[in-house]
């Protein structure tokens, strides 16, 4: 099991976190092309080692997190809120 820092409640357990996904993949403009949209859709990369994903404390505090996990060692890395890249706009 792993153990995930949510940013707001601390070290808590897989168990009460929901996977989400890829947290790299960028929305296209609305002017896209269809294979542009499908990529978003339904393409994703299957990396081994650092990746960045979503995850949901969905029997937490209810927010949406982004965690750095090595997808092969299952090693977590880190975490922030979900709008750490607003932020710094
Ligand atoms: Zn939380």
């Amino acid at each position: 099991m792993l153990l995930i820092p949510c940013p707001y409640c601390g070290d808590r357990a897989q168990t009460e976190f929901t996977y989400r996904g890829d947290a790299t993949v960028e929305r296209p403009p609305a002017q896209a092309s269809a294979q542009e949209w499908y990529d978003f859709v339904y393409t994703r990369d299957n990396p081994r080692g650092e990746h960045t994903e979503w995850w949901h404390h969905s029997a937490g505090c209810r927010r949406w997190i982004k965690v750095r996990r090595n997808t092969w060692t299952h090693e977590v890395l880190g975490s922030e809120s979900a709008n750490s890249d607003r932020s710094q706009e």
